[in-house]
């Protein structure tokens, strides 16, 4: 099939590489002249697993070509997705002008030629945005289109695994021929059995939104809950294994922390509480989900001023982690940002490591930090570490050199990466969430 996608980022990059790999023509489309680039050059703008090996075949193949030109694309392919930012508004609602804009462009664009397109949606867009999409193509000359909803439910980190074998596909559209189509094109990647859900567009609108929020709840819980397990004595981390053993809970999503971030929760969460409220049905449930969330982010900087008091200057934190969850170089919304904004605010120094988000950290806190090139280098002479991402290389570190290295034996987990039996046997001073401290017994 001949296929365009417009927006090359986490999303689109990757559908377009994993369509070409299933032998189709992909046409990807970016405005970012730096991005476009690096494509060009054979690079991989991000960072995610497994990529860079489709991305180089299918280039030597020759099935995958970049370029900004929007029209060159949308005339020679079937089907168009729209992989465009949808990044929340000042009012909480997702903002649809990346997407909208494409689409009037497109309309242009095929009034000129008149053949067939199904254009879809990739992109996570409130309720009722194909209905728009589509009045902002017949508005502008289109006639012979389609479009169709297929949000997209790859996580960062496990992108190429998630693409190439989905749990679901979804695809919402009004029409039986876009929906045949768009089944056809997925076939290859859900041969093993797993469905291809077909609905109306709002469905399938909604099913992205239904699905992120209430992922981001269920972690909610578990971060309200580890708090109250460390005020009663529990353990968040036994509790977990308890309730997931049950099928009807299951294990995943079930793990505590510092709050969830990335490019996909936080918005999502706040659109569609926006979206609800539009429509005089507000999800209220989801307001506290998002307020809770934004406190848990700052639960280790309570813990620290607990500690350390208020006044942070002359004082330095090692930080292990800094992108919002391992596997990615991505950093929209990560809790670091905000805890080592925080500690600042308290005069302190930071020192960070983070195995592949150096850069993109650099974007959200330029010089105000210093980037050390490994976990080691990261903890000299510090007063405490934080660790905030689960990264697996911080998993079996040296202590010895740790306990040599660092100023003071304090480590402040907001992942949970350690036992806490292990850190009192080393002699560290412990504070992780949801779970009893180890405090010096001195
Ligand atoms: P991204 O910011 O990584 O990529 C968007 C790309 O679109 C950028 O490369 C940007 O330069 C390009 N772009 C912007 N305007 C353009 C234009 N007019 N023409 C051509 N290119 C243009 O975003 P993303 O993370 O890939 O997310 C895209 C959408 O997919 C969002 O709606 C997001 O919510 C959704 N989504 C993201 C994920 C994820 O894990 N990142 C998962 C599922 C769904």
């Amino acid at each position: 099939m001949k296929i365009s996608v417009i927006g090359t980022g986490y999303v689109g990059l990757v559908s377009g590489i994993c369509f070409a790999e299933m032998g189709n023509d992909v046409i990807c489309v970016d405005n970012n002249q730096e991005k476009l680039e690096k494509l060009r050059d054979g690079k991989v703008p991000i960072y995610e697993p497994g990529l860079e090996v489709l991305f180089e075949r299918n280039i030597r193949e020759k099935r995958v070509d970049f370029t900004d030109d929007l029209k060159y694309a949308v005339e020679n392919s079937d089907v168009v997705f729209l992989c465009l930012p949808t990044p929340q508004g000042e009012d909480g609602s997702a903002d649809l002008k990346y997407v909208l804009n494409v689409a009037t462009d497109i309309g242009s664009i095929i009034k000129e030629n008149n053949d067939y397109k199904i254009i879809v949606n990739k992109s996570t867009v409130p309720v009722g945005t194909a209905q728009k999409v589509r009045q902002n193509v017949l508005d502008n000359g289109g006639s012979s289109f389609d479009v169709a909803s297929n949000p997209e439910f790859l996580r960062e980190g496990f992108a190429v695994a998630d693409f190439m074998k989905p749990d679901r596909i979804v695809i919402g559209a009004d029409n039986d021929m876009a929906l045949d189509k768009l089944e056809e094109l997925y076939e290859p990647f859900v041969r093993q059995g797993n469905p291809i859900i077909r609905m109306n567009t709002e469905s399938s609108e909604v099913t992205k939104y239904a699905a992120n929020s209430y992922l981001a709840m269920r972690i909610t819980y578990m971060n309200e809950l580890a708090n109250f397990c460390e005020k009663v004595g529990a353990d968040v981390d036994l509790v977990r294994k308890g309730m997931g053993s049950d099928t009807r809970i299951g294990k995943r999503f079930l793990f505590s922390g510092i709050g969830y971030g990335g490019s996909c929760f936080p918005k999502d969460v706040n659109a569609l509480i926006k979206t609800s409220q539009e429509f005089n049905s507000e999800m209220s449930l989801l307001s506290l989900v998002d307020k809770v969330n934004k406190d848990q982010k700052l639960v280790l900087v309570t813990k620290i001023r607990k500690y350390f008091g208020d006044d942070l200057s002359n004082m330095t934190f090692g930080i292990w982690g800094l992108a919002f969850k391992p596997n990615t170089d991505d950093m929209r919304e990560a809790p670091s940002i905000y805890i080592i904004k925080e500690l600042q605010n308290l005069g302190a120094k930071i020192k960070a490591f983070d195995p592949e988000a150096r850069d993109t950290a650099k974007f959200y806190l330029d010089g105000s930090i210093e980037y050390s090139d490994n976990l080691y280098s990261a903890i000299q002479n510090v007063d405490a570490l934080l660790i905030l991402t689960e990264w697996n290389e911080f998993r079996n570190p040296d202590f010895n050199r740790l306990k040599l290295d660092m100023k003071n034996n304090i480590i402040f987990d907001g992942r949970n990466i350690f036992d806490v039996s292990k850190m009192k046997e080393e002699g560290f001073e412990y504070f992780s969430i949801g779970r009893k401290a180890v405090k010096n017994s001195k």
